[in-house]
């Protein structure tokens, strides 16, 4: 079993399982090795089953992924034309309706996240696998993304700005998870 211990100020043993189905435990500093085993083989249970969890998760979302081949230029430079095309009427819209621009759009093969914003060099990044979401569910990462232009975190007026321009936004995010089955 793939065992990490990180030792840091806390007073008591925890369990959680990483990415990779790794035991992540953390201890307090001082803690033995014995101690720890049998901490471990005390949840022995509960580690299986949450690995599985963890393993069956992992699966459906490289499941979804998958829908989108994007190992090839091809399959790339096809997919970037697609999801332009989607997204360039919206940014116009909305460059309209904010009175702000993104100066540079970008888009990525990344899973980790569905688009960033660069506030300052009004620079923004959409993933291509926004491709498999709903259509408005792609308009409503636009609209974050260029939200961003003007208010880099999710603070109060960030929230304010999107009811404004998006007021389903909530929904979208509710939705966007939901599709992409990320938790
Ligand atoms: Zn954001």
């Amino acid at each position: 079993m793939d065992i990490r211990v990180t030792m840091r100020r806390t007073s008591r043993l925890s369990l959680r399982i990483g990415k990779k189905g790794e035991v992540r435990v953390s201890a307090p500093y001082g803690t033995s090795e014995r101690t720890i085993s049998d901490f471990v083989e005390k949840h022995a249970d509960w580690i299986r089953r949450a690995q599985e969890r963890t393993l069956q998760r992992e699966q459906t979302r490289s499941d979804f992924f998958a829908q989108l081949p994007l190992q090839t230029r091809v399959q790339r430079q096809e997919a970037k034309d697609r999801l332009d095309a989607i997204v360039r009427p919206w940014i116009e819209h909305y460059s309209e309706q904010m009175g702000v621009r993104p100066q540079f759009l970008t888009y990525k093969a990344t899973r980790s996240r569905w688009g960033s914003c660069h506030t300052g060099r009004k620079a923004i990044c959409l993933s291509l696998y926004l491709l498999l979401l709903p259509e408005w569910c792609i308009e409503h990462t636009v609209v974050h993304e260029m939200v961003h232009l003007l208010v880099p975190n999710h603070g109060t007026r960030f929230h304010s700005l999107m009811d404004r321009f998006f007021p389903r936004w909530r929904e979208a995010r509710a939705e966007t998870r939901r599709v992409s089955r990320m938790e």
